[in-house]
């Protein structure tokens, strides 16, 4: 275990490699040589200078009985199919294990990685949310394939109508890839605790998943950046018009808008103890007031 954590540090060994095949098409003679900016383009790749071959580092390092033994034992050396045997491989769900291996590996837990505050608040703006959304229904579906409490729910029967539910929403995404990548999750303790899709994202984020979950991540893109409900979006405005009527004239763009998002975020200033007494306080200490507010 510690000897593993000390090669992760080290990292994949990426050593000038001599690959030299010649390849007929058409009659014609191709050389190709290996380029090593294959290494930047995945960062899995690792290569042996002695055998002047190509290997996978998480899947060497967590070697199973399930892995391909081209990518642990004998090495990649066929250049001419190399970007498609990489992609295969990359799609491969022993790859993707071994990947979040390694990526937790030496880590302390997720949890624990978010800070408490840091964690109670982001949880609680997205159970909050949440809970908005899904009474909401239908194309909200989506969301609840990362919903973290659920997890271990998918993980018992996996949520295929919501996957075609989302698929459909979303036909850029690869059916086939997020579903292994889903199940994949579901089945990982270490994600249960991320409570919400931003959570789930800082995860994979920090942990350099990205590249493994690729479907995962634009899901997740499209989750985050997407407002739940488009009430979300026509409540500012009906705000903005019945602030503007109801205080028209000698109204500031700045004032405009501080007032818009304490109209918007009402529920939040509601939360705030003794918020109003504060603003009153900040407001009379300021200095150049007309009246004397502060009795000395
Ligand atoms: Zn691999």
């Amino acid at each position: 275990m510690e000897e593993k954590i000390r090669v992760k540090e080290l990292g994949p060994d990426k050593p000038d490699l001599i690959i030299n095949q010649q390849t007929k098409e058409k009659n014609k003679v191709y050389n190709l040589s290996f380029c090593r900016s294959w290494f930047e383009r995945k960062s899995w790749l690792t290569g042996c200078g002695i055998a002047n071959a190509l290997f996978c580092f998480p899947c060497i390092l967590f070697k199973s009985e399930k892995c391909d033994s081209t990518w642990t034992q004998s090495g990649q050396t066929d250049l001419k199919h190399l970007s498609e045997r990489i992609k295969k491989h990359e799609r491969s769900k022993v790859h993707m294990e071994n990947c979040i291996k390694l990526a937790v590996l030496g880590n302390i837990s997720i949890a624990a990685q978010l800070d408490e505050g840091h964690r109670v608040a982001v949880c609680d703006t997205i159970m909050c949310h949440a809970k908005e959304w899904f009474s909401f229904t239908k194309h909200l579906v989506s969301a609840t394939l990362l919903q973290g409490d659920l997890f271990p729910q998918h993980h018992k029967m996996f949520p295929d109508s919501a996957l075609d539910t989302t698929v459909e929403a979303y036909p850029s995404l690869d059916k086939a890839r997020l579903k292994t990548e889903l199940s994949l999750i579901y089945s990982n303790e270490e994600f249960q605790s991320c409570c919400g899709a931003l959570a789930l994202f800082q995860v994979l984020m920090e942990n350099n998943l990205q590249d493994t979950f690729t479907e995962t991540v634009s899901l997740l893109n499209i989750l985050i950046t997407t407002p739940m409900t488009t009430s979300e979006s026509e409540r500012c405005f009906s705000t903005l018009k019945s602030l503007k009527t109801f205080l028209r004239n000698t109204m500031a763009k700045d004032r405009l808008n501080a007032l818009a998002m304490l109209s918007i975020e009402k529920k939040l200033t509601r939360d705030i103890p003794d918020f109003n007494t504060s603003v009153i306080e900040k407001f009379a200490t300021q200095k150049d007031r007309r009246a004397k507010f502060l009795y000395k």
